[in-house]
């Protein structure tokens, strides 16, 4: 049995300014691309089910990742992945 969560990040930055630097010069699409892919690439030891993406909120801060999955621990750890997430 897995019920679906939803855990929102909204209005938080989920990188830090050395990120935003690098990725200037019309790179913030790819970056919220791979940053998606990692998230999305992320697995639950428990249910074996993965992570999604559900909406992305893009502000002049930073990105707002809403991810669903069937555990609160599956949402923590692909919220880390996306809070490490460094270019290059
Ligand atoms: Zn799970």
């Amino acid at each position: 049995m897995s019920a679906l969560v939803t855990y929102a990040l909204a209005g938080r930055t989920v990188t830090g300014e050395e990120f935003f630097e690098g990725i200037a010069g019309g790179g913030r699409q790819l970056a919220v691309q791979q940053m998606t892919t990692g998230i999305e690439s992320v697995s639950c030891d428990a249910h074996g089910g993965h992570a999604q993406v559900a909406e992305i909120d893009q502000t002049p801060d930073g990105f707002g990742f809403t991810i669903s999955g069937c555990c609160e621990e599956l949402i923590d750890r692909a919220h880390l992945s996306a809070a490490s997430f460094r270019e290059g």
